[in-house]
């Protein structure tokens, strides 16, 4: 049986051009930088971005790190939401190799940290307490429902930051995505900030890799601490080659993945005993939770979906996400909305 797997857009496979395209691809030892590949798809990245430079690296999570050990010292505070991935998700790497200590705070409905509190956050100049160096904020925010911040939030968390002398980071694991569900160009949104990574690996349907961008002299801390991580990657071109067309060919047909995000949404929102939350999927992602009122476990619904051929991505005891991509299409909405209302009869 083929599975229709909305457990998360991580589960795209390559494009036949993107095979085709790896077959092809001149390479070079990038840790020399002499992969004329992965040279382009970073040159490419960083136009995109409005960024001086981008580097080429194995997974968001890794270029999360990175980014957080490029702009801060052992000893450092971070501000990060308390839903963030980088807080929750990404086993307190930035702790465990950084010495980097961070201040978790509760994110308006955007995803964006509220400023008030962020500034009550900011440490003052005393021995005692650890300086803080920098914010972070999430585009699209995952935990929230794949929602996205507008470029005036995001200008306005800068001038924050600036204010207070932090760097502005941002996980743009699906900044494509935001863009897209706002019909910006993506540099749009990251002229706010200093550092973005993005994953070509979810929605854009790379099989490996993400891109961190920012500035020449934060590329060279950057390139640094990815060679510490032990994520220089020789040949890499073969890698990039597909990222080039996540890129390239890959973005504008998100709009398809919300459109179909929303379409599951209307299907299941007056279905018993769960609420769509957020109730309008803004981009990829259909989340909802199981009511109070509803006896029905996480593991029920979920053994019961695989019964018919669907897997769902559980996230914490009562919450549910189906998150479309490239492989999913309208019937297999159909069939998910069918399956849910038999479920929950
Ligand atoms: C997926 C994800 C990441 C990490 O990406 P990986 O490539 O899976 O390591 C980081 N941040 C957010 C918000 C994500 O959804």
């Amino acid at each position: 049986m083929k599975m229709i797997d909305m457990r998360s857009d991580t589960v795209t496979g390559p494009t036949d051009e993107m095979r085709e395209a790896m077959a092809k691809a001149v390479v070079g030892d990038d840790v020399y930088g002499d992969d004329p590949t992965v040279n382009q798809l970073q040159e490419l990245a960083a136009g995109m971005v409005g960024m001086e430079a981008g580097l080429f690296i194995p997974s968001g999570t890794m270029g999360n790190l990175i980014s957080l050990l490029a702009h801060c010292d052992r000893g450092d505070e971070i501000l990060v939401g308390k839903k963030s991935h980088i807080f929750l998700y990404e086993g307190g790497g930035a702790s465990s190799f950084g010495g980097i200590h961070s201040r978790q705070i509760a994110e308006n409905a955007d995803g964006s940290l509220p400023l008030e509190v962020a500034q009550d956050a900011v440490r003052v100049d005393d021995e005692h307490e650890p300086i803080t160096r920098l914010i972070a904020v999430e585009s699209t925010h995952n935990a929230l429902g794949g929602v996205c911040q507008t470029p005036q939030t995001l200008a306005e968390m800068n001038q924050f930051a600036k204010r207070n002398g932090l760097a502005f980071h941002m996980d743009g694991a699906r900044l494509f995505n935001s863009a897209v569900a706002q019909n910006i160009a993506v540099s749009e949104l990251t002229k706010h900030v200093d550092s973005v990574t993005f994953c070509l690996s979810k929605g854009l349907a790379a099989p490996v890799g993400s891109v961190l961008c920012g500035s020449h002299a934060f590329m060279k801390k950057a390139r640094r601490a990815r060679k510490h991580l032990g994520g220089g990657m020789r040949q890499a071109g073969i890698i990039a080659a597909a990222g080039i067309l996540s890129l390239e060919k890959m973005v504008n047909r998100l709009a398809d993945d919300h459109t179909r995000a929303k379409k599951l949404a209307i299907g299941l929102k007056d279905l018993p005993g769960i609420k769509m939350n957020p109730e309008v999927p803004p981009t990829n992602m259909a989340f909802f939770d199981i009511l109070d009122s509803n006896p029905i476990t996480i593991y029920q619904i979920e053994d019961e979906l695989k019964k018919r051929g669907i897997l769902a991505g559980s996230m914490g005891s009562r919450r549910f996400r189906f998150v479309t991509h490239y492989q999913i299409t309208d019937a297999d909405v159909e069939q998910t909305i069918a399956a849910m209302k038999e479920i929950l009869r």
